[in-house]
């Protein structure tokens, strides 16, 4: 099955700008936008963040309050902060051998950054590969890390897969099958994180007054130490 899986992907890869790199730092920061964004919000997010701080030294310089700026629109603010955090650890000591030293980088991440830039044999699994591994019945090698998460994104869906495009599917058991959505996604809309987020974008603007803001959103920034309060005055971490 790899083989036409690889196939496929070379004939169909999409083409987003970090998969031209073997840079370490350049591959982290893709993967941990891509966390919980989509490929689509990221890709220019990506090349504005790397032009900015092209190395994980000229990030560890950067101060909180502009990281967390930088961050704005890509959701889950906490996800900035680990990587400038990761960025300050690189810069002062290297990169660690277990790369889940780093702040905010788990094992999926961690594979990623091993296979996609330096080239190991280890192939990321995350719950698309995970879901294609179980549907076909295959363990795949890591050469396939790219084309799993292509199929994953665009074939292979969690719900109704689209098997009539899939390289796949002649040996794939699972051929034909529709699947029940595991949870509902929840809501952002009227959520805590919206409220979260937009009582972060305010802050983000200029220093604002506690109480011009929603209480409870910023004691929750205060306790991820996305914001601080001062005398009253809520301001991003310098
Ligand atoms: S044939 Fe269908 S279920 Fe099987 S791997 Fe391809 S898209 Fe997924």
């Amino acid at each position: 099955m790899d083989g036409l899986l690889l196939d496929w992907y070379g004939r169909t890869a999409r083409d987003l700008p970090w998969r031209h790199t073997r840079d370490p730092y350049a591959i982290l920061v893709s993967e941990v936008m891509l966390q919980q964004t989509q490929v689509d919000r990221v890709v220019p997010r990506w090349i504005a963040w790397l032009e900015r701080w092209p190395t994980p030294a000229d990030l560890a310089a950067a101060s909180p309050a502009d990281v967390i700026r930088a961050w704005q629109g890509l959701g889950y603010n906490r996800r900035g902060l680990s990587l400038h955090r990761a960025a300050q650890q690189i810069a002062a000591d290297g990169w660690p051998a277990d790369l889940t030293d780093l702040p905010g980088v788990g094992p999926y991440t961690a594979a990623a950054v091993r296979n996609f830039a330096l080239g190991e044999d280890v192939l990321p699994i995350d719950v698309n590969v995970e879901r294609i591994q179980e549907r076909s019945g295959h363990r795949f090698g890591s050469a396939c890390g790219q084309a799993l998460m292509d199929l994953g994104a665009t074939v292979c869906l969690a719900r109704v897969p689209r098997c009539e495009l899939c390289p796949l599917a002649q040996g794939c058991p699972s051929r034909g099958q529709r699947y029940e959505p595991a949870r509902k996604q929840s809501r952002f809309e009227g959520s805590f994180r919206q409220r979260r987020s937009a009582a972060l974008r305010l802050v983000a603007e200029q220093p604002r007054a506690l109480a011009e803001l929603d209480a409870e959103a910023v004691a929750a920034l205060e306790k991820d130490a996305l914001v601080r309060v001062c005398d009253g005055i809520v301001s991003l971490p310098e």
